[in-house]
């Protein structure tokens, strides 16, 4: 039963980073306006605008013009679902468990942005540094203060670094700044090893699925594909499975 109860509030607040992404990214005021249709302009009423629900009882389509309503909305819903009932199974410190929902709620925002406009706010990236330094200073995540310092700046330095690296071997830009800001906000939240296994998981999946989509699409070798939203996936497939990750390539 209180999983469900969790799913419903995820969903709720997933609803509510959709919300923020959006707005943040287009540049509108975080408070005063209701939200509305991107190309009629129509004020979205409370009973189109329930989580999940609404996406399922419009069939996907505005109810005044018609137009089409981004399949980003529901996965964010849904995601951010699974997600806070997830985080329950594995911590249930009030503390952490919020702390870890901010370090999420950036990551998901920053995911959402990436995809639908390749573009990653520094709210969402370089914003979750001093969260992740001060939740490390109180004890609540697990890594120290000193962890989490090193990891902001190897996560910078090293996405640099490898972006430099390629442009100078294919010269083509690989990755964008937002990368190097998104790895560098999840350093803080992560460490230093974090960082280094986020990349290898971002990177492999990144492979796989950019070859596939490529693949499947026709679409031509140089097609950028967003990189941000596999960064995200390494850093929340870390937190769930840092100690196998770990065990299997760090520590013998
Ligand atoms: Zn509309």
């Amino acid at each position: 039963m209180i999983n469900y109860i969790i799913f419903l509030f995820g969903v709720c607040w997933g609803s509510f980073l959709n919300m923020l992404a959006t707005r943040i990214l287009h540049q509108r005021s975080l408070l005063v306006h209701r939200s509305y249709c991107p190309s009629c302009k129509h004020t979205i009423s409370w009973y189109d605008n329930i989580p999940l629900l609404s996406y399922l009882l419009l069939k996907a389509k505005c109810r005044s013009c018609k137009a089409r309503i981004s399949l980003l909305y529901p996965a964010t819903e849904l995601i951010a679902g699974f997600l806070a009932v997830a985080l329950y199974s594995i911590t249930t410190d009030p503390y952490t468990y919020v702390a870890y929902t901010v370090f999420f709620s950036g990551l998901l925002a920053a995911t959402r942005t990436d995809i639908e406009a390749m573009l990653i706010p520094q709210t969402f990236s370089l914003g979750i540094i001093p969260l992740g330094l001060t939740a490390a200073w109180f004890g609540i995540i697990q890594v120290s203060l000193l962890e989490s310092a090193l990891g902001a700046l190897c996560g910078y330095g090293l996405l640099w670094a490898i972006a430099k690296i390629f442009l100078f071997a294919t010269k083509r830009e690989g990755m964008g700044a937002g990368d190097y800001d998104l790895l560098a906000g999840i350093g803080a939240w992560l460490g230093p090893l974090g960082i280094w296994l986020t990349l290898m998981i971002a990177s492999c999946t990144g492979t796989v699925v950019g070859l596939v989509y490529l693949y499947c699409t026709n679409k031509a070798r140089a097609t950028r594909i967003p990189f941000g939203p596999f960064l995200a996936a390494g850093a929340i497939i870390y937190i769930f499975f840092r100690t196998l990750l770990l065990s299997l390539f760090i520590i013998p």
